[in-house]
């Protein structure tokens, strides 16, 4: 920790910016920087569990992969989670990585407290009772306050999800979009373009007993068709664009309804090996159904070719002032495209729906948006920027994207 306050007090001296980077895995340049790079290799590791508290505290480097397999060996677990665990956690909360869940929020919205270095080297740490407006804020400061050394979350005693997985037609999903999202803890939804069919997963907890996805169940469908039949059809679309269509409808029947209970980062999480680029939007979960029918209608008399499966979760709102949920009971509404497929025209079309209802797109994510417009979408968006102000004056940890959304 010293020799971390050391670098950012050196890197002062020699006029350089500083910035911390995770595993890579945001799809913006976020973490770039001109200046010096501080990477999580040595900053990892478990440093405590307090029982009583019900937290665990854990370096900032490290793999949300090490914290949910170190957890779990204890006993316990974080309330929700995303759909990978290869980040770090300072990278995940950074940009506001987020689940599916009716209750329970994004990664940070479980955080009780944070350890940063900033921006005149010294160490601050800060939870809802010790500086509390840095607390407010940091949860998800897009690199921006300081250099993120430790994070205390929440944990549970470790519990069961049952999770169901369904095929269902898209309006069908849409019509009782309210029901399924009230009567299901987590619930999200893939829509398929160029059909009417989605796949939902309704994950909620059990009593148990514990019954995973059976070994040769879980290569066929997780394995062989989500991710190697997956790549051969996004291979063949990119190549052969007017194929897109048939293969989506193949895609979309490919996968059956399964039953499973595990705990719960192996209810959530699963590996993602087909490469692709991503947007994503919160807009206010009423809208929803609005959004996908026009998203649907721009695709159907667009001529765009998209293999890719729409994601669809959803969050409470939540008090954190640059959460994609601050404030607002939030559906989050993902487009993606396979790697090398030119996704601009796609990829506009649907932010064109996405700013209409006021949507906020997540820090990590493909998106245009600039300071300008994520002021009048984030009510709170002030209170970060003068806290930013106060503690990083010179701008230390700047870079060409957070000059683009937070202003210089
Ligand atoms: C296959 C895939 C699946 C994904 N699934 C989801 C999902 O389900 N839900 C979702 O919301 N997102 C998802 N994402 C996006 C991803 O979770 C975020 O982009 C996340 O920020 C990446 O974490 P990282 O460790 O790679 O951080 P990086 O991308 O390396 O960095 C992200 C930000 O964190 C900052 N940062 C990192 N470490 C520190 C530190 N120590 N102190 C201060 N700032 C720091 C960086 O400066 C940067 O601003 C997915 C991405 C991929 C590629």
């Amino acid at each position: 920790m010293e020799e971390l306050a050391d670098q950012v007090r050196r890197a002062a001296q020699d006029g350089l910016r500083v910035k911390a980077v995770g595993t890579g895995h945001s799809f913006t340049s976020i973490a770039a920087t001109d200046g010096v790079l501080i990477r999580p290799d040595l900053l990892t590791g478990i440093r405590g569990i307090d029982r009583s508290a019900m937290t665990v505290t854990v370096a900032a480097g490290t793999p949300l992969k090490v914290l949910n397999a170190a957890l779990a060996r204890e006993g316990w677990s974080l309330a929700n989670m995303g759909d990978i665990m290869e980040q770090t956690v300072s990278g995940a909360i950074s940009t506001g990585t987020h689940g599916t869940g009716r209750d329970s929020g994004s990664i940070a919205a479980q955080v009780k407290g944070l350890e940063l270095v900033t921006a005149d080297g010294s160490v601050l740490t800060c939870s809802a009772t010790e500086n509390p407006d840095v607390f407010a804020a940091a949860r998800i400061g897009l690199g921006a306050l300081g250099i993120v050394t430790a994070v205390t979350f929440a944990v549970e005693p470790l519990f069961l999800l049952t999770a169901r997985e369904e095929p269902m037609p898209l309006e069908r999903v849409l019509a009782e979009f309210d029901e399924l999202w009230a009567e299901n803890e987590h619930f999200e939804f893939y829509w398929f373009p160029h059909t009417g069919n989605t796949n939902t997963k309704r994950n909620n907890r059990s009593a148990g007993p514990r019954n995973p996805v059976g070994r040769w169940a879980g290569f066929f469908e997780d394995e062989f068709l989500s991710n190697g039949v997956f790549e051969v059809a996004n291979r063949v679309g990119r190549a052969v664009p007017a194929t897109v269509p048939a293969i989506a409808r193949i895609a979309s029947r490919a996968l059956s309804a399964r039953t499973y209970t595990d705990i719960p980062y192996k209810v959530f999480t699963s590996p993602r090996r087909v490469r692709f680029v991503e947007m994503e939007y919160a807009v206010p979960r009423a809208a929803l159904p609005e959004v996908l029918r026009e998203l649907k209608a721009v695709v159907d008399r667009s001529g765009l070719r998209v293999s890719f499966p729409v994601e669809v979760r959803t969050a409470p709102a939540d008090d954190i002032p640059l959460s994609t949920a601050c404030g607002r009971d939030s559906a989050y509404v993902a487009v993606h495209m396979f790697r090398g497929t030119p996704y601009h025209r796609y990829f506009t079309a649907a932010e064109r729906i996405f700013t209409a209802h006021e949507g906020r797109p997540h820090w990590g994510k493909i998106h245009t948006r600039d300071a300008e417009y994520l002021s009048g979408v984030y009510p709170r968006f002030e209170e970060f920027t003068a806290l930013r102000d106060r503690l990083d004056p010179e701008r230390r940890f700047q870079n060409d994207y957070l000059r683009r959304v937070l202003g210089s």
